[in-house]
Formats: C-alpha cells, sequence, structure tokens
C-alpha cells in the first residue's frame, strides 16, 4: 500500500517549495491508489504562527490536492496534529532508555555552552555531543541511577538524548540519490525528547511515520543530513523493516541558479513564491500569492511537476490526471531546480488561452465590475477573442484591454513622433468624414472604408495604420485594430479621431 504524507510544520506561509512537496506525494499516492496524508508538525511551540495551518489547508485545496486522512479529514490514525499526540512520543523515548539507545541528560544551558567553548578552543567542530563528550556530561549515562532517579524526582529540567554509536557506518537508500553513507562519528546525539516534554521533530516524525504505517518520505533536500539519524531510530525502535523509502527533493534554486530561493528575491524580482497571498500575524509583513497575482491553479501545478521532474518528452503541458498517469520517482533529478517565473508565467498563458471564450469573459466582467463597467455579453465575447492571445493574467483583459472602454487621454509619443505625419492627418480627417456618414459599421466595413479613402487619396493603407491605430487606442501596437473598431462601434471611432485631430 503506498501511504505519504505532507508533513507541513505550521511556522508560517507555505513556501512554493512545500507545495511542490506536497504535489509530488499527492502523484504517487493517486498513482498507486493510496492514501495522501496531511500531518502538521507543531512540535515547536517557539515557532508557532496561528493561522499557518489553515493557510496550508486553503493552499492545498486550491492546487487541487486533496487530502485523503489527516488533519481536517480524520482517519484511522488521529489525531494527525503532533501537538495533540504528545504521551505516544514519551513512551517511545522511554523504550529507547530503558533499551539502552537513548538516555537522561541534565545539563544546564551554561554547562553546554561551557563544553561548546572547550571544543572550540580545540579546534573541534561539530557534532559536539557524542560519544566523546557525553562521557563528560551529566547525563544517565556518567551519573549513578540513584543520582539519576533522585535528579527526576526533583523535577530536574532534562532532555533526552539518542545514543549515537561511535563507530559505525548508517547507510540509505534514497529513491533519487542512490545509497547515501555517513558515518555515525559524523552524527550528534540529537535531542529526542525536549524538556519542555514536547519531541523533537526527529522523533516525533519517525514515531508517526511508523505508526501511519507510511511506505515512502518524499521531502525537501533540506531534510537529507537528517535521514543517517532516522536510519538509527527505526533500528533502535525495532522498525528496519517497516522503515519507508526515502526520496529527497531537489532544491529550488533562485531563478540565476546561485543559491537556494528565498522570499527575498522573490520580492526583489517581483514575484510570489507563496501559493496565496499571506499576512504574518506576529510581523504584519505581508506577502503575495501566485492566486491573487493572477495564476490558475493548473497552470501552477504544471509548473511545479517540472520543477525537479520531467517526463522524458517534449510534453510540456499535463493536467493533473496527465500527471498521475506519467509522474516517476525514478525521472525527478538530482540537480537543484532554477524557479523561472517567466516559465511559471508562460504556463499561465498557455492554460488561459485554452479555456473557452465563454469561460475568459467571466474573468473580464470581473475586472469591469471592480470599475464600475458593465458590458454586454456579445462585446464581451468579441474582446476575449482578440485579446486572449495576449493576455498572461486574467486581470490583463482589463489592464491591456481598457482603451475598449475609455477614450485614451494620452498618446504614445514616439510611434506620434514617427507616423503622425501631414499625409495621415489628411487621411484620417477623410476617414473619420466617411465613417460618420456610414449606416452599418463592423471590422469589415471599417477595412472597407479605409482601402477607399486612401486609394481615393493615393496614399498606401499601411503607412497610415499605425496612426489611425494610435488615435483609437494611444498606443503603437495591439490586438486587431478592425475589430477594436467594430467593438468600440462607429460613434466612438469617430468621436476619437477627432480628439486626435484636435
Ligand atoms: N515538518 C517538516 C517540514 O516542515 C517535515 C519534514 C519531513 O517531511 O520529514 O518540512
Amino acid at each position: 500500500d503506498v501511504r505519504v504524507r505532507f508533513a507541513p510544520s505550521p511556522t508560517g506561509a507555505l513556501h512554493i517549495g512545500g507545495v511542490r512537496t506536497a504535489l509530488y506525494n499527492y502523484l504517487l499516492a493517486r498513482q498507486n491508489n493510496g492514501t495522501m496524508i496531511l500531518r502538521i508538525e507543531d512540535t515547536d511551540q517557539t515557532r508557532f504562527v496561528p493561522g499557518a495551518e489553515d493557510y496550508i489547508l486553503k493552499s492545498l485545496e486550491w492546487v487541487g490536492i486533496k487530502i485523503d486522512e489527516g488533519v481536517g479529514v480524520g482517519g484511522p490514525h488521529a489525531p494527525y496534529r503532533q501537538s495533540e499526540r504528545k504521551p505516544l512520543y514519551m513512551e517511545h523515548a522511554l523504550r529507547l532508555i530503558q533499551e539502552g539507545n537513548a538516555y537522561y541528560a541534565f545539563d544546564t544551558e551554561q554547562e553546554l555552552e561551557a563544553m561548546r567553548e572547550r571544543l572550540k578552543a580545540a579546534g573541534v567542530d561539530l557534532p559536539q555531543y557524542n560519544s566523546i563528550t557525553r562521557a563528560q556530561m551529566r547525563n544517565s549515562l556518567t551519573l549513578s541511577e540513584a543520582e539519576v532517579k533522585a535528579l527526576l524526582q526533583a523535577n530536574t529540567p532534562y532532555v533526552i538524548r539518542l545514543k549515537v554509536p561511535r563507530k559505525e557506518e548508517v547507510r540509505l537508500n534514497d529513491m533519487i540519490r542512490g545509497w547515501v553513507m555517513v558515518h555515525s562519528s559524523q552524527i550528534d546525539d540529537k535531542v529526542l525528547m525536549k524538556s519542555d516534554g514536547m519531541p523533537t521533530y526527529h522523533l516525533a516524525n519517525v514515531v508517526d511515520d511508523y505508526l501511519m504505517k507510511i511506505s515512502h518520505v518524499i521531502r525537501g533536500e533540506e531534510w537529507l543530513p537528517s535521514a543517517p539519524l532516522h536510519v538509527l531510530l527505526y533500528k533502535y525502535l525495532g522498525w528496519e523493516k517497516e522503515m519507508p523509502q526515502f526520496a529527497h527533493l531537489p532544491l529550488l534554486l533562485k531563478p540565476t541558479g546561485d543559491g537556494k530561493l528565498s522570499k527575498r528575491d522573490a520580492d526583489q524580482m517581483g514575484f510570489p513564491i507563496f501559493p496565496l497571498d499571506w499576512v504574518d500575524p506576529n510581523t504584519n509583513e505581508k506577502a503575495s500569492g501566485f492566486r491573487e497575482s493572477g495564476y490558475l491553479p493548473d497552470a501552477l501545478v504544471n509548473f511545479l511537476a517540472f520543477l525537479g521532474w520531467n517526463p522524458g518528452t517534449t510534453q510540456e503541458l499535463f493536467s493533473m490526471d496527465e500527471l498521475i498517469k506519467e509522474f516517476t520517482v525514478e525521472r525527478i533529478g538530482k540537480a537543484g531546480a532554477k524557479f523561472d517565473i517567466h516559465k511559471a508565467k508562460w504556463f499561465n498563458q498557455q492554460y488561459l488561452r485554452a479555456k473557452s471564450d465563454e469561460a475568459l469573459t467571466e474573468y473580464l466582467h470581473a475586472s469591469l465590475a471592480m470599475e464600475g463597467i458593465t458590458c454586454p455579453q456579445e462585446k464581451a465575447l468579441k474582446i476575449v477573442s482578440i485579446m486572449k492571445e495576449r493576455v498572461t493574467f486574467p486581470k490583463d483583459f482589463w489592464e491591456q484591454g481598457k482603451f475598449l472602454f475609455l477614450s485614451p487621454t494620452a498618446f504614445d509619443e514616439t510611434v506620434a513622433a514617427k507616423k503622425w505625419n501631414d499625409e495621415a492627418v489628411k487621411v484620417l480627417t477623410a476617414y473619420k468624414e466617411e465613417v460618420a456618414k456610414l449606416a452599418q459599421f463592423d471590422a469589415v466595413i471599417a477595412k472597407a472604408t479605409l482601402e477607399q479613402v486612401t486609394a481615393s487619396l493615393g496614399v498606401g493603407t499601411g503607412k497610415i495604420l499605425q496612426a489611425l491605430r494610435l488615435s483609437i487606442t494611444g498606443a503603437g501596437a495591439g490586438p486587431d485594430l478592425m475589430m477594436i473598431m467594430e467593438i468600440i462601434g462607429k460613434d466612438e471611432v469617430v468621436k476619437r479621431i477627432g480628439f486626435a485631430l484636435e
């Protein structure tokens, strides 16, 4: 049975890398008729941010990742919030102590600091609390049983640490990276239970993955250094056979490729890296989301799927269902994936353009409503048909098509300098008069009339087209001019040319 989990910590807005992790888990689950679990890893109370869990749920819902089991849904292994599972972790930590694989450590902050100073002076790097240093510290390996008992009875603060062996090769076979080997001398005696009675990420993560029968752990590369420690935990808890398969996803890199993608890069370059808008309740800092920036969820999913994975063909457009069919962990790369926002925009364009004109008019009506403008559906359909090849975001129908509703108040000066001349004035004056006389008006008539006028004045139509466009739209380029004139109608055409000629 494929059982995968997305296990975010509610420490703030979900980064787009987290959405990618969730997506890859989801694809594997769906492909195998498996189960997608959402577990909230909220054991670090100092980093808890109110609203973050809700944000995670809303983000997953928006991109179309459905949770089968977990927070918000329930299931056979409830509760799925780690803060509600505290007794379970203590139970396992105590078992590790009883079996000699973990120990109580009573060292105070000052004692730990003194140890670090000593090590620093001796030129020793990490790890610090390990098979060598633990012998000099105050823990249940160096104190007598009676001393330990007395300290515990006196409610002396303690942590529980994993007893990492001195000389052991720890190995794991990552589905993406192959065999990863770490010598145990490189691993700290990591804290498993903190003095506040909460487990650390490592213990809670392993205990829950086991109890929730997780088959595959797909997560970001930043967790790869923790994986050997997790392997040791599986071993000491007697769960080696049930250990999930690991797949550590490549990092998301800055668009330039040099270093990890951060919110700062995104802000500087003016693109979102969070799925939804977010205001941090502690700092009031605002971050903009893909949704509010006008990205369609299917476009974002397609873009994220390609951040680290490729189908091995030239096909780029994949619906969620196609991704579910085609996705394989084997085709996930090891190399970091450059976050190319232009590619994200390209995907958005493709998905927008693939919608029916009918559906696109809804975006137009929505932005018009905000401007207090109403527009008959027949006109809206014409507008989207001439605009759809040019827009990246739904809001572009309005932003790049304002001239379809408002007369230009300014004209592009560089175009005017080149194209607005005596000849243009002469033709436009005549054209305006001819159009004013017409009983019927549409794109075909507009064009025929223009050709008549230019022919009779002996001027090439091509030479004055841009001047006409300038007078109608204010700009030198845009969608089909004859259709624009049809959409705005005869009277508006006459009025705008008249204004431009003034
Ligand atoms: N809580 C961890 C996180 O926030 C989960 C890492 C894992 O999937 O093991 O990313």
